[in-house]
């Protein structure tokens, strides 16, 4: 794929920007930050420096105010060498500030848009429960009305940045009654759960952001990758939320969460293709290194079959998650294509690592090359935001509603 016919001078300065920061700031502690399960506020700061975490979000608000495929860029370009970083940023992006952006009224949007823009807290999205996760309508939180609150009780599961978030746009059943119909959304706020090491570094936590009494996180997942990006229960306990946090109106919740995630479909699909291009450049890389039968392993057919797959899907891959972020760019129907972008860059980023590790022999086992870490990186993007098959169940719908015109 040609970049400079594809993207814009401003387009590939942010990907420069996002190599070079990957290459001085995450490569040199991922493998680290992965094997204690780490969070890295310090890496929290810099992105906020350079923009990162509010890349598509207007100046006025505290975004870069620069484009989609920006955006899509910077986490593609991360997960290249880092995916829990990568999710870092499209988690507070898409997920936890994106509602705010598009389904918030002015004073919500200008109270909280600025803080999470600039990264100076971190924001999440709190829809899948215990017993609703693919069928995310089967939300059991509930939300009564009471005079001018609400009363919050319930609890969310794998939420990103459930701990060390301060801003969250969760669902609650208003109307048992109505179904899908019947489900809100609300922003809640709650201190981080990292209050010591967020104020060190200066980022994480801001004084005016209520403690919403009963709003904690839960239990932290230990998880088999994404190691060093936070996961973590919810839980509402009789948690008053001021009418005035209610996300657009009574009813809408479900609606608005399912649109942004039909957005985070391009963002997973940026990320899982930047896990399979980090783990072809590794491959690459050592089978042009490792001898065996006196020549370079790349020499034998057998590793260059198992390379041109991982280079003409990763080129497939690339068309996709740009068309659909041109789509969303100019303001085109993109659900069909967005999810068609996850489902094929997830399963490619599985089959790439896979293949990565065997081009590393034994040593692709180990922790001395970062191929093992990026195979283990890539499984969640087949689950997170939709798994495969409610991809596939999202493109079905999509084309038997194009046959019935
Ligand atoms: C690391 C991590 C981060 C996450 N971050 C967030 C977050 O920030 N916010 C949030 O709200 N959620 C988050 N999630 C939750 C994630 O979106 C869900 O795990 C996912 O949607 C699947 O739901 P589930 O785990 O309940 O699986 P289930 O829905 O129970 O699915 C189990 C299996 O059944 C299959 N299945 C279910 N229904 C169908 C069907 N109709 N047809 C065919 N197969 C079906 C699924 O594809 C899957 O293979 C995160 C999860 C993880 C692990």
């Amino acid at each position: 794929m040609d970049d400079t016919f594809y993207f814009s001078e401003q387009n590939l300065a942010v990907r420069d920007t996002v190599r070079e920061f990957a290459r001085d700031h995450v490569a040199p502690v991922a493998a680290k930050l992965d094997a204690e399960g780490k969070f890295l506020w310090e890496n929290v700061r810099r992105m906020g420096e350079l923009g990162l975490l509010g890349v598509p979000w207007p100046e006025e608000l505290g975004g870069a105010g620069l484009d989609i495929t920006s955006y899509i860029i910077a986490i593609h370009e991360m997960a290249k060498v880092d995916a829990s970083h990568a999710i870092t940023i499209s988690a507070h992006t898409t997920l936890g500030t994106s509602p705010i952006v598009k389904f918030g009224n002015d004073e919500q949007r200008h109270r909280y848009v600025p803080l999470l823009a600039s990264g100076k807290v971190l924001g999440g999205f709190g829809l899948t429960e215990p017993s609703a996760g693919s069928d995310a309508g089967g939300t059991r939180t509930r939300a009564e009305k009471r005079g001018d609150r609400y009363v919050l009780n319930g609890s969310k599961i794998f939420i990103t940045h459930g701990g060390v978030g301060e801003i969250f746009v969760v669902t609650a059943v208003t109307d048992a009654t109505r179904g899908t119909k019947g489900i809100s959304s609300f922003i809640l706020t709650k201190p981080t759960t990292d209050l010591d090491s967020a104020r060190a570094v200066g980022v994480g936590h801001d004084e005016s952001l209520p403690a919403m009494k009963g709003f904690r996180a839960g239990k932290k997942e230990d998880k088999l990758g994404w190691r060093s990006s936070d996961t973590r229960e919810l839980v509402f306990e009789d948690v008053e939320v001021p009418e005035e946090n209610l996300l657009g109106r009574e009813g809408e919740g479900f609606t608005n969460f399912m649109q942004t995630l039909d957005s985070g479909r391009i963002g997973i699909g940026a990320l899982s293709l930047g896990i399979a291009e980090g783990a072809y450049e590794e491959a690459l890389k050592y089978a042009s290194i490792r001898k065996q039968f006196g020549k370079p392993i790349a020499d034998f057919q057998g590793i260059q079959f198992q390379l041109s797959d991982m280079a003409t899907e990763i080129e497939a891959g690339r068309h996709l998650v740009f068309h659909a972020a041109w789509l969303a760019q100019h303001g085109k129907p993109f659900g069909k294509e967005a999810a068609m972008a996850k489902l094929f860059c997830s399963e490619l980023a599985m089959r790439a690592t896979t293949k990565a590790v065997q081009i590393h022999g034994g040593y692709g086992y180990t922790k001395d090359y970062p191929v093992e870490r990026m195979m283990r990186d890539a499984k969640i993007c087949e689950i997170g935001e939709g798994t495969s098959e409610i991809q596939r169940l999202v493109i079905g719908r999509h084309i038997l509603r194009e046959v019935a015109g």
